[in-house]
């Protein structure tokens, strides 16, 4: 490599890195997310109705919400999605349950070695940049032989997929679940490289490893742009309720600067 290309990719890390700066300042600004500030008012912990645990606004274990459902947004989503979750990830801390409890209709959550039934390998698809996965864009994408010329054909207005696989754990424990082979036969879909606002510091992940539940609305901005082929308006930012809520409650105890999770390498 020249030595100016060194430069120039020292400048354009440096560059990126400032960028990033920016954004962790106020990371949620463009998204349409409700104001979670009633969260403030509940005082204490409630029994969940379910396993009688004392919890936090909601059960972590049963995937259901302990105060009243008018504090929490709701909303559908386009495809279902399903979790699978490494035994050993704690509860408390995951964030896969945001999504359980603001898409209660559309999301599941298993334990591994549990498993969702795949009845249609065809419309399902698993989040995880293996060596062959593909953008999301891709899916939207057939190609037909015709007069033996390979012709490539748009699918247009319609979702291509019926359900989405995610794998909630350490990058670690994903690596070891996509082993197992019920999920070796999927189609592998790769997000779009965004950074993680993650606080929870996970050992040798970097900054582009994101919390599932910052994978989930990736993914869902992503199909939805591609299958309307307009701009996404924000529909599924809701999603994030909870995890800006947590964020922002970090950060008045925490400064950004000192939390490990931000020191992360950004590639
Ligand atoms: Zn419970």
């Amino acid at each position: 490599m020249a030595k100016t290309d060194v430069v120039n990719d020292i400048k354009q890390l440096s560059n990126l890195e400032e960028e990033q700066k920016i954004i962790d300042k106020a990371p949620f600004c463009h998204l349409k997310i409700t104001n979670a500030q009633i969260l403030d008012t509940i005082e204490g912990r409630q029994i969940c109705k379910r396993c009688y645990r004392s919890r936090k606004f909601f059960c972590y274990s049963c995937y259901l919400p302990v105060i009243n459902e008018k504090y929490i947004p709701k909303i559908k989503l386009p495809i279902k999605i399903d979790i699978i979750k490494h035994a050993r990830e704690i509860d408390g801390k995951s964030t896969a349950i945001h999504a359980a409890i603001i898409a209660p209709d559309d999301v599941r959550i298993f334990t591994y070695p549990n498993f969702p039934e795949i009845l249609d390998k065809e419309e399902t698809i698993l989040i995880f940049p293996s060596k062959t996965a593909t953008s999301v864009d891709s899916l939207f994408v057939k190609q037909v032989e015709e007069n033996n010329r390979t012709i490539t054909n748009r699918i247009g207005d319609a979702f291509p997929i019926k359900r989405a696989i995610f794998i909630d754990s350490t990058w670690h424990q994903t690596k070891a679940i996509y082993k197992d082979q019920r999920l070796r036969d999927l189609h592998c879909i790769v997000l779009k490289s965004r950074i993680s606002q993650f606080w929870r510091h996970q050992k040798k992940s970097p900054r582009w490893y994101l919390a599932t539940i910052e994978a989930i609305h990736q993914f869902l901005v992503e199909l939805h742009t591609c299958a309307f082929d307009q701009r996404y308006k924000g529909q599924y930012d809701d999603l994030l309720y909870f995890f800006k809520y947590m964020y922002e409650k970090i950060h008045t105890i925490y400064d950004h600067d000192q939390l490990w999770a931000y020191k992360r390498p950004l590639i």
